[in-house]
């Protein structure tokens, strides 16, 4: 069998979120291989997840780990001021962690050449990025379209070397990479069991709080053509409007509640 990829991907219950996992859920099954975790920000798992998940035909593990209300966004906070997801992401590797502690023989070694990708619910995947991904010794990364106010950011490559990067604000952070623009062997998650996410990390120095236990930028596996392919893309998804249905729902006519959407 191939490497398997450990996709891990924080969600949270908004009026899109079935949607966002749909779409997601139908990339995963074109991928070989692929074992999903997803992490809901919720104190208990949710019926709306975990139907979804049991009739996706993925093979996934569903944890749910609540953002605290200090950590949280508020409505009308910038989206810059606090990480998103970091609390899930750590709950993924908890559990990563914790697997890998009770397995043995050939599953163990199965384990050993895994990778592991953080994939939040919004963005785009090709699915030729997790071929690229597949073998990852340490760290492999790779350009991401249409992140940080630019066409693409990426690691600049030298000799097969990745020796900065293409990037609009503050390119001399430990790891200017954004969370879509890296994956990491299992092997790597396991032995450092100190590698996570700060969620109290400044903007932007979320991913390098994670990648800074793991590795140094000599370290790193420039993919996807020596990064000069963009294979995923940081969309996001705009808010739907209720107008209509606040209205409607101030007649007694909002619609059916027992619909889930
Ligand atoms: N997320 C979450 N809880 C939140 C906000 C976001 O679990 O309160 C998840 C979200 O579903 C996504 C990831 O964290 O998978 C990143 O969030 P978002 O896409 O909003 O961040 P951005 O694209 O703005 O960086
Ligand atoms: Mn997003």
């Amino acid at each position: 069998d191939v490497p398997r990829i450990y996709v891990i991907t924080p969600t949270y219950a908004r009026l899109v979120q079935k949607a966002e996992l749909t779409r997601l859920s139908h990339t995963f099954l074109h991928v070989p291989q692929l074992h999903w975790i997803v992490v809901e920000d919720a104190p208990q798992q949710t019926q709306l997840v975990s139907d979804f998940l049991s009739a996706s035909g993925l093979t996934y593990t569903h944890l749910n780990k609540l953002t605290p209300k200090e950590r949280k966004l508020q409505e009308g906070d910038p989206n810059w001021l606090k990480p998103r997801g970091a609390e899930q992401r750590n709950e993924g590797l908890r559990w990563l962690r914790w697997m890998g502690s009770t397995v043995h023989g050939k599953e163990a070694a199965a384990l050993e050449e895994a990778v592991v990708y953080f994939a939040d619910d919004d963005n785009t995947y090709s699915l030729q990025l997790f071929e690229e991904m597949r073998y990852t010794y340490r760290v492999s990364v790779w350009p991401v379209g249409l992140v940080g106010g630019m066409k693409f950011e990426r690691p600049v490559v030298e000799d097969g070397k990745v020796v900065r990067f293409h990037t609009g604000w503050r390119p001399n952070r430990p790891f200017p990479i954004d969370m879509a623009g890296f994956a990491v062997s299992l092997r790597l998650v396991l032995t450092n069991k100190e590698a996570l996410f700060d969620g109290d990390a400044q903007m932007g120095f979320l991913e390098s709080s994670f990648l800074q236990h793991l590795v140094t930028m000599d370290d790193l596996e420039p993919k996807a053509d020596l990064c000069t392919k963009v294979l995923v893309w940081h969309t996001r998804t705009e808010k739907p409007k209720m107008k209509r249905e606040e209205a409607l729902l101030k007649q007694g006519m909002g619609s059916d509640p027992d619909v889930e959407v």
